[in-house]
């Protein structure tokens, strides 16, 4: 049994004022594992009180400076890969490959941060007036379970190259992998109280980050309810926020369509991350006319998709991260039974074989219409509905007839055509014919999918205000 017992606050590993402890288990089996003490509110305002005393110095820092410690930030993670990626497969249950990814991306996307940094123009001349871009003060950097180390390392690396101090409130669920990065990113030697760590519940450590008037900004990923709230809750010190939210996405297949050589590709955003992704790809939009025939490709397809232990290579989807999360989805399943939707593949229960672990059938439901909650509701398991329609216009109405607007894909063989529905879809990001990933790219949603942009220069600039000066 792992026992984490500390946080981290101006530079140290401390033990937390707060005493409630926190039971972490590996999904596979469903055994506890480990424990976490959590921070609480007191820990949470010495560690905004460090972050606040840290920032006039960090924000002086020049580029070069911070692209030297953000350098450091990057090998000390990267040293660590090996040791997340057994973190990521026992306590978050990701299947090899996934988890390998998952282990790579927060180093990689430090990386990110420094060529973002170097490309960064912090000074510009308009007109007749200069603009300085300058760091907004403390940043509350607040992440989920699905990728915990990547958006720790995404958001602190983004908030330190703008100027910016932080306190990070990871995951609960997610310790064994945010004491990884915590190790990595002390060794980084940075300067005292520049970031902080506080586990801590949502309603308690995040609560505080969003009511202080010391914290400035808000970074959150998470779901959209919680997002709403910390809107609500951080409007009385005028927060600025970033949020990234959840998602419905569509995956919008045309009438040319090549069914059997990208159904691998559509299943795969789909069941992405065991279907615990903001951004996959949930509602199937096929026409009518064709709707026989991607069934039969689909089931067939599906019957060689594996959902187990997250150790074996060939396995795709690995368990939900809790029993609440699989019962969840669960009930999805039975509400789009009792909706009338249909199913082709999957069901209730747990895949053959397995009588332990929060594992879930691949499901795939048909025979759907866009206003069942199977279709309307973000459910983060692997439990996909294929939505039929008329022609072109009805696709594009339907693929944006949700609250949602994080991501989409299109597939069909007329290129044009492809791009052309592209430009209709309400969506952050539309992937046609691919299920590619551009980090330098602009990365958030519209509608109820968040506020804002992550990656690249917009996910530098959203820790920044623009500083109008004139000079007489
Ligand atoms: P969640 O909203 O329950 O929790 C996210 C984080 O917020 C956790 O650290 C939690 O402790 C904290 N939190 C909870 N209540 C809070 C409060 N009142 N104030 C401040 N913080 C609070 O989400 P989750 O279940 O951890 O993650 C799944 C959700 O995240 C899904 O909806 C998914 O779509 C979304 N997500 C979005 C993206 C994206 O980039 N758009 C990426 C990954 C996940």
């Amino acid at each position: 049994m792992q026992q984490i017992e500390q946080i981290y606050i101006n530079g140290e590993f401390v033990t937390p004022h707060g005493d409630e402890w926190f039971d972490l288990h590996n999904p596979s089996t469903e055994q506890v594992i480990g424990r976490v003490r959590l921070g609480d509110e007191a820990d949470t305002r010495l560690a905004i009180a460090a972050a606040k005393a840290a920032f006039p110095a960090w924000a002086r820092t020049t580029k070069t400076e911070r692209k030297a410690a953000l350098t450091r930030m990057h090998q000390a993670v990267l040293a660590r890969e090996d040791d997340l990626m057994a973190a990521i497969v026992t306590e978050y249950g990701a299947p090899s490959v996934r988890s390998r990814w998952m282990a790579t991306y927060p180093a990689s996307v430090i990386a990110q941060a420094i060529e973002a940094l170097d490309a960064f123009e912090f000074e510009e001349q308009v007109g007749s007036a200069q603009v300085w871009m300058t760091p907004v003060g403390v940043a509350g950097l607040i992440t989920p379970w699905n990728s915990d180390a990547g958006f720790i390392c995404n958001k602190l690396a983004t908030a330190l190259a703008a100027g910016c101090t932080a306190v990070v409130k990871p995951s609960e669920m997610s310790a064994m992998q945010t004491q990884i990065i915590t190790e990595a990113l002390h060794q980084a030697g940075l300067p005292a109280g520049v970031f902080n760590i506080v586990n801590g519940r949502g309603d308690v450590v995040g609560e505080e980050l969003t009511r202080n008037p010391d914290v400035a900004k808000i970074s959150f990923t998470g779901s959209t309810g919680v997002g709403k709230h910390i809107v609500v809750s951080g409007a009385e010190t005028m927060k600025r926020v970033t949020l990234e939210l959840g998602g419905k996405s569509p995956t919008l297949l045309l009438d040319d369509a090549d069914f059997p050589a990208t159904i691998g590709m559509i299943l795969q955003a789909g069941f992405m991350n065991s279907g615990q992704a903001c951004i996959a790809g949930t509602r199937i939009l096929v026409p009518r006319q064709r709707l026989a025939e991607f069934e039969k490709v689909a089931v067939e397809a599906i019957a060689q998709i594996k959902s187990g232990d997250p150790r074996q290579v060939d396995t795709d989807i690995g368990p939900m991260v809790s029993r609440k999360q699989w019962e969840r989805v669960q009930g999805y399943i039975h509400q789009g039974l009792e909706e009338g939707a249909r199913l082709l593949a999957g069901g209730p229960g747990r895949p053959e074989g397995l009588t332990r672990g929060w594992f879930v059938k691949p499901t795939l439901f048909t025979h759907a219409n866009n206003q069942m909650r199977i279709a309307r509701e973000e459910i983060f398991g692997p439990v996909l509905t294929i939505l039929p329609y008329e022609d072109e216009a009805e696709a594009i109405a339907i693929a944006n007839d949700t609250t949602y607007g994080l991501s989409a894909m299109v597939i069909g063989q007329d290129h044009q055509r492809c791009l052309a529905v592209a430009r209709q879809i309400d969506a952050g990001r539309v992937l046609v014919n691919t299920l590619a990933h551009e980090p330098k790219a602009p990365f958030g949603g519209f509608k109820h999918s968040g506020l804002g942009r992550e990656m690249g220069k917009w996910g530098i600039g959203a820790y920044l205000e623009p500083k109008t000066v004139m000079i007489g």
